[in-house]
């Protein structure tokens, strides 16, 4: 093709104008092949989906409403077809004028616009038809949408007075220059910098070039005179990796002793223990070692433990007094993880009885004084960081979709920058993988011409094989791109990047304690966030970050600092966990920064709900049952209660697939109506839980090979965490003796177990639940005022789901939709009460892994909540 040509030629040319262009024509095309890629996607979708119905129509099946429907269906896919022919040029409307004269083109264009809007115009009503892509779609604009529908509109056209031009690249203003030329001081230091990489260094060497080595004497000492220290230093200084060496070869692990180490996220736990094991020059889960939830690779040898604060936490449950560590690291503190703030006044009580004990606060950011104040003003001992200057650039509008502008980002760098490797933030593996996607087919249409990029993912679920590939060197004459994560921020240093990518946003685990629901949330990220992101660009050398937002927005539509976790999260695991280590008054826990009472207390009525708390507020033995497991106690109820209905075999494989329900499926985007196709083959009577199970069970069938998941689209590796997840659950089971027995193809004794431990995650298609009125009304409504079932009558509920499918939540009334892609879209009759697994904030409030349920279950399986009048 003659225009891909001319861009490769283009590629060639080393002016700069020629340069330029090449990056018009990316973006241009670019955009145009993502377009098309998602029409033919859409059109897939909606051709598999009107086969279906087709038969439904025949057969006479169809209300009235759904058979508009799908007319419009067919409609739609007339069009698109058609215009499909046009941009082909098979549509006979291609007039040579079309191939010559600009008036040609312009002509055509003009034809285009026309379909286009006519499509536009017959896009489906809201809640229609909803794919994934569609919904991440939505859900990027509506971000767009909160973030300059935060704007004073007044503000916006003054300080943005300018025409968007869409084959423009991106503008960003100020604050450095971006036209790739250094001052010669910035040179000076890159070229130092170059000479200094090009000696390979030994690990000892690399060990000693840390900014924390010099202090590695001093710091002994201070840790020798002071029980508890905390340490402040730029991330990348050596904390995490050298701090329990040190501790190591001061003799601290002698006697069978360990230092323990915790991080705030599994990947980091696992990256960095490797490393260290590396260092030290033995095999991981040897000496170092770590353990995550579901994971653990130390030994009796382990000496160095990197674990997740969870995993801490969850060990003083065994040995209240970690007697087995001689010294500890709370790292990261800066994270504020609601792990880490728990872990924070436990350690501080045992390090009262236990004063050989050493503690280590350690924290990237100068916001210490905090934590010596809380530690009984514990000296902090500051290790100065070696930082160079990093360029501020920002957009000069809201972009309008951050992963396109990200995209354009990345080849603009690429383009025009010197040597020098990418870092990119994103909220999760969804981004990360449609991000890896779309960059690779715009290299792949680049060809070999323009220089080489390394696409390296970073985020939580990613097998730690493909991990090692962010920290290999970047090999000359290529350049890596990595796409991370907020782990990118602090926990994760990636040696060699120079230019950072903010897009401003972060996914969050947000609660509600008014509404006692948490949502996944996409955020925008705090100011503090924003400039740790963009200093990650300086550690090598000077470097440039690279804001998607504006300035305006930086400044006055981030918060100063991120909210700690343990003030935005549901509590209930904390306080279950608080109170089976004998901590009654939790109310009163030494916590740095209180969690607010209304949490706690519906952490309270939510565990007396589930059985786990009695009357007055002690823990019961269903509770301290339930202590045992590492899940959430809604889950680990309604494992211990399906021994009441001899189905554990069965709930178990269901709850350990919803801990992976997020990552099972694999839909590889040209593959994905065959995807969709397969999958829906498993799905079965019951709800989305049930197609979890039929999934696991004939996985199992077929003696976990790794070619039925290639075979039927299913995620190994994910489901092989699924198996390791239920064996170590059956073996709690064992511990607590509830025995595993089983009922295979029996659907109601399961779904009771779950609701029996969900029931706070129901909804109803009826308007009258509502927390307003007196709580006895629940019962009569659920088993008096209406059928006999707690059923509204036919009509109030189709004319309910009619209006958009939404459900009102049991606790509060509240909307909230299926997911599309759950298998209860589209049930006839739409089930009247249904529980979900998790709500996730896009568009609306979708829930997702859907069960349809009875409504007098309510009543019978969680009568504390359901029946408080009696
Ligand atoms: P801090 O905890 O102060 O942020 P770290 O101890 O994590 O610093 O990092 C020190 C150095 O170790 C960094 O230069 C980082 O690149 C390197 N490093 C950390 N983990 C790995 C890894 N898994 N592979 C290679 N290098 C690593
Ligand atoms: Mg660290």
């Amino acid at each position: 093709e003659g225009g891909l040509e001319a861009t490769k030629r283009a590629a060639l040319a080393d002016d700069r104008e020629a340069r330029e262009a090449v990056i018009d024509d990316l973006r241009l095309r670019s955009r145009q092949e993502y377009l098309t890629k998602r029409e033919q996607q859409r059109l897939d979708l909606l051709k598999l989906e009107i086969e279906d119905e087709k038969i439904l129509f025949r057969d006479q099946k169809m209300t009235k409403r759904e058979i508009e429907a799908y007319e419009r269906k067919k409609e739609l896919i007339r069009i698109m077809e058609a215009r499909q022919r046009i941009d082909d040029g098979t549509d006979g409307y291609m007039l040579p004028d079309d191939y010559i004269t600009e008036q040609g083109k312009l002509d055509r264009k003009k034809r285009q616009n026309a379909l286009y809007q006519r499509y536009e115009e017959s896009k489906p009503v809201e809640g229609q038809f909803v794919t994934d892509v569609d919904q991440w779609e939505e859900s990027q604009r509506y971000k767009t949408d909160l973030r300059t529908g935060a704007m004073d509109r007044e503000v916006v056209e003054e300080a943005y007075d300018y025409v968007f031009d869409e084959s423009q690249g991106i503008q960003f203003l100020q604050e450095g220059r971006l036209d790739g030329t250094l001052t010669a001081e910035a040179q000076a230091m890159l070229d130092q910098i170059a000479a200094a990489e090009k000696k390979a260094m030994s690990i000892q060497e690399t060990r000693q070039s840390l900014p924390i080595y010099e202090f590695r004497d001093e710091l002994l000492e201070a840790i020798a005179e002071h029980q508890v220290l905390v340490v402040v230093a730029e991330t990348g200084s050596g904390k995490t990796t050298q701090l329990p060496q040190y501790l190591h070869e001061a003799g601290y692990t002698k006697g069978g002793m360990r230092v323990g180490c915790t991080q705030p996220r599994r990947v980091a736990a696992m990256s960095v223990a490797a490393r260290v094991a590396d260092e030290m020059g033995s095999r991981l889960g040897q000496e170092v070692g770590y353990s995550i939830r579901f994971e653990d690779m130390t030994s009796d040898k382990t000496v160095l433990k990197y674990m997740t604060d969870g995993m801490l936490l969850r060990e003083f449950l065994t040995d209240p007094e970690l007697s087995t560590y001689s010294a500890l690291i709370i790292d990261e503190a800066h994270e504020r993880t609601l792990s880490t703030d728990v872990l924070f006044g436990l350690v501080k009580d045992i390090a009262r009885f236990r004063p050989e004990l050493r503690l280590l606060i350690s924290s990237a950011t100068l916001n210490a004084q905090k934590f010596a104040a809380f530690f009984d003003d514990a000296p902090i001992f500051d290790v100065p960081g070696r930082r160079f200057p990093v360029d501020m650039f920002y957009t000069q509008q809201p972009e309008a979709n951050y992963i396109h502008a990200a995209v354009t980002t990345i080849l603009q760098i690429h383009t025009t920058q010197p040597k020098g490797d990418i870092l990119l933030f994103l909220t999760g593996q969804d981004e990360i993988e449609a991000t890896e996607e779309n960059l690779k087919e715009t290299m792949y249409a680049l060809g070999d011409k323009v220089p080489e990029l390394i696409i390296a993912p970073i985020y939580a679920n990613l097998p730690s094989e493909m991990q090692a590939k962010i920290f290999e060197p970047t090999p000359e004459g290529a350049r890596k791109v990595v796409l991370a994560t907020n782990i990118a921020e602090t926990s994760i240093t990636i040696d060699g990047v120079v230019y950072v990518i903010d897009p401003g946003f972060v996914k969050q685990n947000n609660y509600n304690p008014k509404t006692g629901m948490s949502s996944l949330v996409v955020e925008p990220i705090s100011r503090a966030s924003a400039q740790q992101r963009a200093g990650r660009a300086g550690r090598v050398g000077p470097g440039k970050a690279f804001r998607l937002y504006t300035k305006w927005a930086f400044k006055n539509e981030l918060l100063q600092d991120t909210i700690p976790e343990i003030q935005r999260t549901n509590l209930a695991n904390v306080v279950l966990m608080l109170k089976s280590l004998g901590i009654n008054d939790v109310l009163n826990f030494d916590f740095l920064d209180k969690p607010p009472a209304e949490t706690i207390i519906r952490s309270f009525e939510l565990l007396y709900a589930l059985g786990a708390l009695n009357h007055k507020g002690e823990l019961t033995r269903l509770g301290r049952r339930m202590a045992e497991f590492p899940v959430d106690p809604m889950l680990s109820k309604a494992i211990i209660n399906s021994e009441n209905y001899k189905c554990t075999h069965e709930v178990l494989t269901i709850i350990s697939m919803l801990q992976e329900s997020g990552s099972l499926l694999y839909r590889p985007k040209d593959k994905r109506v065959h995807a969709d196709k397969a999958h829906k083959n498993f799905i079965k009577p019951g709800g989305d839980h049930f197609t979890l199970l039929n999934i696991f069970e004939q996985w199992a069938d077929a003696n976990y090979s790794q070619q039925w998941c290639y075979e039927n689209f299913m995620q190994y590796k994910s489901l092989v965490r699924v198996r390791d997840i239920r064996d170590q659950l059956a073996g709690l089971c064992e511990r607590v003796e509830v025995i595993i027995e089983s009922l295979p193809n029996e659907i109601i004794p399961v779904q009771k177990a779950i609701t029996a431990g969900y029931f706070y995650n129901t909804v109803s298609a009826h308007y009258t639940f509502s927390t307003s009125v007196p709580l006895s009304i629940y019962k009569s409504h659920i088993s008096g005022a209406l059928d006999d079932k707690g059923e509204g009558s036919e009509l109030t509920l189709q004319a309910r789901i009619d209006k958009g499918g939404g459900y009102r939540t049991t606790k509060n009334n509240h909307s909230v939709y299926v997911h599309p892609s759950s298998c209860l879209i589209g049930m006839q009759p739409p089930p009247r009460f249904i529980l979900y697994y998790e709500l996730v904030l896009t568009s609306k409030e979708y829930m997702r892994q859907c069960m349809p349920i009875e409504g007098t279950w309510l009543s019978e399986l969680a009568p504390h909540y359901f029946n408080k009048s009696e």
